[in-house]
């Protein structure tokens, strides 16, 4: 989490510093700071809260001089958000100023040691220690002093280092947090996620773990920890920059909700050739697919609800055990699996620290690892044996709507691909399946289009403590999602819970007028579903039912019904899940919640 920018060239450095942080406020919005070197030294100035302070503090970066400088908006993980707190932190003697995103895991250790060497610290963050170290083991070679100092710290960095005995040049390295380098003319850039510098430039290097980059204004140098000079590809972004632009909407959800249709059509579309799944990217021979005998879908948030979907239809379609994993907990678990087992890690950013390591412990066991995620070239995609990219896009929001959906499009086609690869579809049900799910897009154009019956139910229930979602199977695993869409932006208490397990317990919970959303889309389990919206009702609940136009007699069981298009039972995941993040964004933007940065969070978690 947070977002680093680092700027040098001919311009004033800290308007674009802060232009740049703006794109990446999503990443960490709890303070934010810029350290620019002016000619003689290196002037901080930092503010508490959103970027907008800091902007109103120093006039939109027009009372700070200097074209060199590094800037980060902070999602605190040591420390409370504080001005003191707030990035970038300076050595003892001003020398040195540093920008971190990450956690140092051996920072008390070293903190100690440099407190008895006589260092003082005024912040409670992890990262000062890194400030300190420079100072402490620099003889003069900045890149000497960067290798030293990677060498004593432990867990995840990405580091903007100014060095005011360069006034033309500044420093950066990264371990397991995402970093790029912007080549521009006359002018280059660091930046956590390229939406930084895209007006500025398209051309960018990935840095690999512990790649020190010395970036001077008409050039950038990148060595290894041997401090040998390493000759790396560039690579060039061809994303619009008006996709990284709110165009017109007021929330970035909204805008990325609505371009679900078109990161559909272009994730589902270029692997469907001739009415057959074509997964170029991948090489999972029909051989190797007769062999798995596990497969293991592990991820965080949402990517663990699109592998909640997965399991059914993975296991539905190919009749191959799947078990889901939240990455946090797979990786402390030792989990009992074999080199005969695929992996299929989800991330939409590919840094996100928890499934990363979840990955490097399923690797160690021998595993082959798939992974799904939007950023190519990110970390988690670099590790993977075989990447599945989605083409979503930029998404911005910190609440996930277009990248959980085409996740789960990757899902279909992967499903489908292995369930052709073990003869366990009929040629008929194959091409139903395709024609399915290359109907999905306009399938959700229409939703999209008659939302404004979803923001008159949010009007209905913006105000309720509490709101429970119920469904069974894979209307359980979209209940999920939606549950957790709802909570994250607009801090309504809110539970998903399989349709038949709320009696065992939860339905205690259910009180006059406490909205339960029912979700009962298919037809297998309609009727049970159906029983289970009695029993809350019976209870004083009113019912929300969610289900397709084929099911009309909902109405005997719901008070209120949204229906979607009818398609395939098991593609109807990608349609339900629509009008649920339509509902918790109206209902969030009827209690004024700030939706696209809500509360706590941030976009991309790239600390453990
Ligand atoms: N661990 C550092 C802090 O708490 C950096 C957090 C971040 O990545 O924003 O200040």
């Amino acid at each position: 989490m947070c977002g680093i920018v680092g700027y040098i060239g001919q311009q004033q450095a800290a308007p674009i510093l802060l232009d740049g942080l703006s794109k990446l406020e999503y990443r960490g919005y709890d303070s934010a700071g810029v350290a620019v070197f002016d000619g003689d030294g290196i002037s901080v100035n930092k503010a508490r809260g959103r970027l907008e302070a800091l902007y109103n503090k120093i006039d939109g970066g027009n009372t700070v001089s200097g074209s060199m400088g590094i800037g980060h908006t902070r999602w605190a993980t040591h420390g409370e958000p504080s001005d003191v707190n707030a990035h970038p932190h300076l050595s003892r003697s001003g020398r040195f100023a540093v920008v971190h995103n990450g956690i140092i895991e051996n920072y008390i250790a070293l903190k100690k040691r440099l407190i008895s060497k006589g260092f003082e610290f005024i912040s409670d963050t992890d990262t000062e220690v890194v400030a300190h170290l420079f100072e402490y083991y620099y003889k003069g070679d900045i890149i000497e002093t960067m290798i030293k100092v990677i060498q004593k710290v432990e867990g995840s960095y990405a580091l903007g280092v100014l060095c005011s005995d360069y006034p033309d040049q500044f420093v950066a390295v990264r371990k397991s947090s995402p970093l790029i380098v912007g080549l521009g003319q006359g002018e280059n850039f660091i930046a956590s996620d390229v939406t930084a510098i895209l007006k500025y430039t398209r051309e960018i290097y990935r840095l690999e773990d512990n790649e020190i980059v010395v970036l001077k204004k008409d050039g950038v140098k990148i060595y290894n920890t041997d401090k040998e000079e390493i000759q790396k590809e560039t690579n060039t972004i061809n994303w619009d920059v008006s996709a990284a632009e709110k165009g017109g909407y007021e929330h970035f959800m909204m805008k990325e909700m609505e371009e679900q249709p078109k990161a559909l059509r272009d994730t589902i579309s270029p692997r469907i050739k001739d009415g057959r799944v074509i997964l170029d990217d991948v090489s999972l021979t029909p051989e190797y697919v007769k062999n798995i005998n596990t497969i293991h879908i592990v991820a965080c948030g949402s990517a663990y609800h699109v592998g909640m979907v997965g399991k059914y239809i993975i296991e539905q379609m190919t009749r191959i055990p799947v078990n889901v994993d939240i990455a946090s907990e797979f990786h402390y678990r030792d989990p009992i699996m074999s080199d005969k087992d695929l992996t299929i890690v989800i991330s939409q950013s590919g840094e996100t620290a928890d499934t990363r390591a979840a990955l490097d412990r399923a690797k160690e066991k021998g595993s082959r690892i798939l992974a799904i995620v939007n950023v190519v070239g990110s970390a988690i995609a670099n590790a993977a044996d075989d990447v599945i990219y989605t083409w979503a896009g930029p998404e911005i929001a910190v609440a996930t709507t277009k990248a959980y959906s085409t996740q789960l499009a990757v899902i279909y086609l992967l499903a489908l691909h292995m369930a052709d690869a073990l003869g366990k579809i009929s040629a008929d049900e194959y091409a139903d399946m395709i024609e399915e799910i290359q109907s999905l897009p306009d399938k959700v154009e229409e939703i999209l289009k008659n939302k404004d019956n979803i923001q008159y139910l949010a009007s209905k229930f913006f105000s309720s403590k509490s709101i429970f979602f119920i469904g069974r199977n894979l209307d359980y695993a979209v209940s999920l999602e939606g549950s957790l869409k709802l909570k994250e932006i607009s801090y309504i208490h809110s539970e998903a819970y399989a349709a038949g397990e709320l009696k065992h317990g939860t339905i205690s919970l259910i009180e006059d007028g406490t909205l339960v959303i029912a979700l009962a889309t298919g037809g297998r389990l309609f009727d049970k579903t159906v029983s289970n919206m009695k029993e809350v009702k019976a209870r004083g609940a009113v019912v929300l039912g969610l289900t397709t136009n084929e099911h009309p007699n909902i109405h005997d069981a719901a008070d209120y019904v949204i229906e979607i298009p009818k398609t395939h039972e098991l593609l109807l995941p990608s349609l339900a899940v629509v009008p649920l993040q339509l509902f918790g964004y109206y209902v969030a933007s009827l209690k004024g919640c700030d939706i696209d940065k809500p509360r706590n969070l941030a976009k991309s978690v790239t600390v453990e």
